[in-house]
Formats: structure tokens, C-alpha cells, sequence
């Protein structure tokens, strides 16, 4: 294990079965669809590429980058719009892949911006569900875990843009943060 992870929340088969549960919920409920994944960079990358490719059925990818935290701990609240994405999202399905949802901002702007621009559906698979940290009203559709709050990492999300590649989700020890923030 990392020196930094004080735990591991979410072990890596943990993380297999839940990729494994929602790509096959995803395929079965689109089954007659042809859905766009929308990958949110940087966080939902692994998590992304784990769901697809347990869905046996026909979707197509795209991304999006939109940030509301500046690397440290703590949501800056506004969210703007880094990269955007490059398919014509009008009377599609889309289905957004999320590393994990807080406050809820981040997600509420997306959804707004993709019924704005005419999507016929929109979706959330979200390996993370901070539930207690929401500020507004989103729902996350598809949830791989309910987790506390807590700052997290791994498995894509990261502490001033480390740790997106451990294969777990953990709990950075307190020390990262005093050291890194003095
Ligand atoms: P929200 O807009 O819901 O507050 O925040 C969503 C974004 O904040 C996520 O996509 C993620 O990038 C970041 N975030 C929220 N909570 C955590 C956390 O515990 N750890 C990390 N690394 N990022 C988080």
C-alpha cells in the first residue's frame, strides 16, 4: 500500500464488482439505445474504461472536463468548463460517469448544460456517492458506493493531482494535508 493511504476504503476487487454490477445494469436498461458515456476528466477515467467494457452492447464515448476544486480539500464551489465535449449531444441518451459526487455542483452543471443543448436523456453512474456532502439537488442514478465524508483518493481521484493511479480508493493520512497546506 501507498505510504500516504492511512486506509483502504475500496480494495480493488471491491471496485471490480461494482464496475461489474453497473455495466451490466447499463447495458440491460440501454440495451435498445445507443448511449454516450461522458467521462469526467481527470477522476473518472479508470473508472470509465472499468464500466464499458462490461457493457456487451453499443455505446459510444466522449469527455468532458469540468472543475470545481482547485487541488486541495476543499469544493471552490464555481465550476467552469475546461474541456468541452465534441459530439452533438441533441436527442441523444447520455450517460455521465462521475468519480465520486460531493456537493453536487459539478453534476447539476453538466446536466443543465446537456438538456440546454437538447439531450433526450440524461443519466449518472457514479463510483462515488458523497450523500451527505450535497449542497443542491442532483440524484445519482447508478451508484457504486455510498461513502462517508471524508477526503478520498485513488482509483482516479486525486490530492494535488497525485494518487489518480493506485488501483484502490483510500484515506490519505492527515499528516499529507498539514504538510502540504502549512
Ligand atoms: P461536487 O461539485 O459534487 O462538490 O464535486 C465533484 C468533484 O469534486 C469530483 O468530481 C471530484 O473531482 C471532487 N471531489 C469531491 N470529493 C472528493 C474527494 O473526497 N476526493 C477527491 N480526490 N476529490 C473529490
Amino acid at each position: 500500500m501507498n505510504k500516504d493511504i492511512e486506509r483502504v476504503l475500496y480494495s480493488v476487487e471491491d471496485i471490480q464488482n461494482a464496475a461489474k454490477r453497473i455495466g451490466n445494469q447499463l447495458a440491460e436498461d440501454y440495451a435498445d439505445k445507443t448511449p454516450i458515456l461522458l467521462s469526467v476528466l481527470k477522476g473518472a477515467i479508470l473508472w470509465s474504461v472499468d464500466v464499458m467494457r462490461e457493457m456487451d452492447s453499443y455505446v459510444e464515448l466522449d469527455f468532458i472536463d469540468v472543475s470545481s476544486y482547485h487541488g486541495g480539500v476543499e469544493s471552490a464551489g464555481e465550476i467552469t468548463l475546461r474541456t468541452d465535449l465534441t459530439t452533438d449531444v441533441a436527442g441523444r441518451d447520455i450517460i455521465i460517469l462521475e468519480d465520486i459526487v460531493d456537493t453536487g455542483r459539478t453534476l447539476k452543471y453538466m446536466i443543465e448544460l446537456l438538456h440546454k443543448r437538447g439531450a433526450a436523456s440524461v443519466k449518472v453512474a457514479s463510483l462515488l456517492d458523497k450523500k451527505e456532502g450535497r449542497v443542491v439537488d442532483v440524484a445519482v442514478d447508478y451508484v457504486g458506493f455510498d461513502v462517508p465524508k471524508a477526503f478520498v483518493v485513488g482509483y482516479g481521484l486525486d490530492y494535488k493531482e497525485l494518487y489518480r493511479n493506485l488501483p484502490y480508493v483510500g484515506i490519505l493520512k492527515p499528516k499529507i494535508y498539514s504538510e502540504e497546506d502549512s
